[in-house]
């Protein structure tokens, strides 16, 4: 069997430590934000290169607070792409204002900056370009667009822990950015976790308000705020972990190359990378019209694979309200239909990527002629 994801091969390498760490902690008995949760937000922002991070208890929270503290409001829209995961959707909602759809770049599948201009309105006031599977996204185009347009830019990396654009690390590029610490993201906590970086000390004020009930300080609340609190467990977990996270980055890249070299004349479309973008392959999505009948193959064959996301997030039943009719979105609606996710993460062994793209070889000689 080769699952889609193995978390246990990642935690029995690093067992002893996390433990410890946690252990720690539940002896401290400071167990909601505290001097790990402190010190973890100095060690990301420097991962990052940005000035500060705000811990949060989500990656959704994390976008969430980023709307509010660039005064999003009721309203208000923000372009985005309907080709990612909910969260990224759910909080423009959360923050009352509407969400835009900007379509697909057919090779990158993230958001096409030569779109973007022309969604613009008087009522446009913030663009969230989501580094998807995590590639970065073309990030010039959109932040010349926000500049002339006095837009407010929030990164949703919650899939791009230390994917780098022309040399600058995400996380560094917009007005904020939002990570996911959900445990099957690239770093992923032992539960729920997010955190936003900006080199914006006015947005970070506000952030670390919004976090915690918009408390100025103890009981006096000066903005209308949440509990989004990162736990000092996870964030002492997350501390362990970051210190793994460029060499886990390198063996996802190379498993990446190594399906890549093996998928050459086959007929499945391996992902296409933008020269400038270093992918830290969150997921590993090949294209073929033929998807679930593939997908179908090779969980016969006891291959676990995933869809990324087999519904674009403006044909979701709960957001048929947002007034996006099917079509409306071309190449998000295709990549859709065509996705596959194959196994990745850092401990897939070379032996089983081979096995994966044997079978994926092998179904394409029965299926095409
Ligand atoms: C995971 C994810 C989120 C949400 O993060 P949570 O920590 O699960 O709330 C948002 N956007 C994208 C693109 C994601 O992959």
């Amino acid at each position: 069997m080769i699952p889609f994801l193995d978390l246990k091969a990642q935690y029995n390498s690093i067992k002893t430590e996390i433990e410890e760490a946690a252990l720690k902690v539940l002896a401290s008995t400071q167990y909601s934000l505290g001097p790990e949760v402190k010190a973890f937000e100095g060690e990301f922002a420097g991962f990052c290169n940005s000035e500060e991070a705000i811990a949060v208890n989500s990656g959704t929270s994390a976008l969430h607070i980023a709307l509010l503290a660039a005064n999003i409001q009721p309203s208000d829209e923000v372009i985005t792409t309907s080709h990612t995961f909910v969260a990224t959707v759910a909080a423009i909602l959360y923050a009352g204002a509407k969400p835009v759809f900007v379509d697909i770049e057919e090779g990158s599948m993230n958001i096409d900056p030569k779109r973007v201009e022309a969604a613009i309105t008087e009522k446009t006031k913030a663009i969230i370009p989501v580094h998807l599977y995590g590639q970065p996204v073309d990030m010039d185009p959109i932040m010349a667009l926000a500049r002339k347009n006095n837009l407010v830019v929030i990164e949703d990396a919650c899939q791009a822990h230390g994917a780098v654009y022309k040399g600058k690390h995400v996380g560094s590029i917009g007005d904020m950015a939002c990570f996911s610490f959900y445990p099957g993201k690239n770093l992923g906590a032992c539960g729920e976790a997010g955190i936003v970086t900006t080199s914006n000390s006015k947005l970070a004020h506000s952030m670390r308000m919004l976090r915690d009930w918009g408390a100025e300080r103890k009981y006096h609340h000066v903005l209308k705020g949440y509990n989004y609190r990162m736990d000092n467990i996870q964030a002492a977990i997350l501390r362990v972990k970051l210190k793994y996270l460029k060499d886990w980055t390198e063996k996802r890249r190379k498993n990446a190359k190594l399906y890549d070299e093996n998928f050459k004349n086959c007929c499945v479309k391996v992902p296409k990378c933008h020269e400038f973008a270093g992918s830290v392959y969150h997921i590993y999505s090949i294209r073929t019209s033929l998807r679930d009948g593939l997908q179908k193959y090779l969980t016969s064959e006891n291959i676990h694979t995933g869809i990324h996301y087999p519904i674009p997030v403006h044909l979701l039943p709960a957001y048929a309200d947002l007034g996006y009719a099917k079509g409306s979105l071309p190449l998000t609606e295709k990549a859709a239909n065509e996705v596959l996710s194959l196994p990745m993460y850092p401990e897939l062994t070379e032996s089983m990527i081979i096995e994966v793209c044997d079978h994926v070889k092998r179904f394409c000689n029965e299926n095409v002629s």
